[in-house]
């Protein structure tokens, strides 16, 4: 991956063995083009430049959408998402595990937070989506795998960066912890999403139709996702 300028656009490139060109915005703002092997610098900007107008309004709808990113202080009452209700955070004095969702409210050991530090507090945050969201991943996974007609080798739930989900050739899957604030359908949507990736790298006309034959309403799913995902955060 390397970075370049294109005018006033800085994007990103990165080749891989594919057959076509897209630009894609990324969960942080930034320009991604994914590009074939075989394409030279030259044909990227030219996509690039082709492609100003479309890049220059997504930008702007980026920022639109992460206007509503929370600024979290892990003060009481803060509403914390979980499968896709929030819930109240309380800090207590002591507690078995620093994190716990109990009766509706999130606990959280208060000492995690001393001093206005909140580094522990989301790594609190963060052990616990994992936790659950493995539980959970595991067996949605095992649920909709005959459905699309694949067997994963391994699922794992962990910080993937921009990514909701990954999967490698030697068939490990990986989910993103936030996808454990999100609501079951949406989780669903991700996993059946992945899972097609089996039968199709890209974002096709044949992979989306694999998406359709499992999960007719995805749709309206992944338009939730791109409207709402940079509101699960921690
Ligand atoms: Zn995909």
């Amino acid at each position: 991956m390397k970075g370049q300028q294109d005018e006033r656009i800085a994007f990103e490139v990165v080749r891989s063995q594919r057959s076509t060109a897209d630009i894609i915005i990324e969960r942080d703002g930034s320009v991604l083009v994914r590009a074939p092997e075989w394409a030279d610098d030259e044909q990227v900007e030219d996509l690039v430049k082709s492609k100003h107008y479309w890049i220059y309004q997504s930008l702007a709808e980026w920022r639109d959408l992460n206007a509503t990113r929370v600024l979290r202080e892990y003060k009481n009452g803060e509403g914390f998402l979980y499968l896709g209700r929030a819930h109240r955070l309380l800090l207590v004095a002591d507690q078995a595990e620093p994190l716990q969702l109990k009766n509706g409210r999130f606990t959280l050991r208060r000492d995690l937070v001393e001093r206005g530090e909140i580094a522990a507090a989301k790594t609190a945050f963060r052990d616990f989506y994992v936790t659950r969201g493995i539980e959970r991943l595991q067996a949605r996974v095992k649920y909709y795998a005959p459905k699309v007609g694949v067997s994963p080798a391994s699922i794992d739930v962990r910080e993937l960066g921009n990514r909701w989900a990954s999967c490698s050739p030697s068939g490990d899957v990986a989910f993103h912890w936030k996808c454990m604030m999100a609501p079951q359908t949406i989780i669903d949507y991700v996993v059946v999403h992945e899972l097609c990736h089996f039968h199709h790298l890209d974002h096709t006309d044949a992979f989306w139709n694999e998406v359709d034959k499992v999960m007719p309403q995805y749709r309206e799913r992944k338009e939730w996702l791109r409207t709402n995902g940079a509101g699960l955060d921690i």
